[in-house]
């Protein structure tokens, strides 16, 4: 983990978990995120993905609308029953690009989205944007809840 002084005014460091199953994708998202100075964790599949949220609470998730074992779906659908990751921020990567796949991952609990392939140089400011306490994300006023 950065140390605080090598982290640029103005941004928190955050515990960001990247939960997608291209590796190249995983380590471009990890690259660009860690190199910001943020915490970084990772999962391939719906179950590592629930692996690490049963013992770790990220401020944020990058998930993959695409992956083995259920789909991000499923992993939003197991984050939104627990009472502590409520207000988790939670936000598709996806390459789906069909009309109305925004407003269906928007209704499903994610509260945002990013289709691939990402532009590496707008991605990282893009996620940190849901980072903000208090932000407005799916018109619902958003408040950072922490253990
Ligand atoms: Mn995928």
């Amino acid at each position: 983990m950065a140390r605080t002084e090598e982290i640029p005014a103005g941004r928190a460091s955050a515990r960001i978990l990247i939960v997608e199953d291209n590796p190249l994708n995983r380590l471009l998202f990890h690259d660009i995120l860690q190199l910001r100075g943020h915490e970084v964790l990772e999962a391939a599949t719906v179950d590592e993905a629930r692996a690490v949220l049963a013992r770790s609470t990220p401020d944020l998730v990058l998930l993959d609308v695409q992956i083995p074992g259920g789909g991000g779906e499923a992993v939003i659908r197991e984050v939104r029953k627990r009472r502590d990751l409520a207000a988790l921020p939670i936000v598709a990567v996806t390459s789906l690009a069909m009309p109305g796949d925004r407003e269906r991952l928007l209704s499903i609990g994610f509260q945002g989205y990013l289709s691939k392939p990402i532009d590496t140089r707008t991605f990282g400011a893009a996620i940190e944007a849901f980072l903000t306490p208090a932000a407005e994300v799916g018109g619902k006023r958003h408040v950072r809840h922490r253990r």
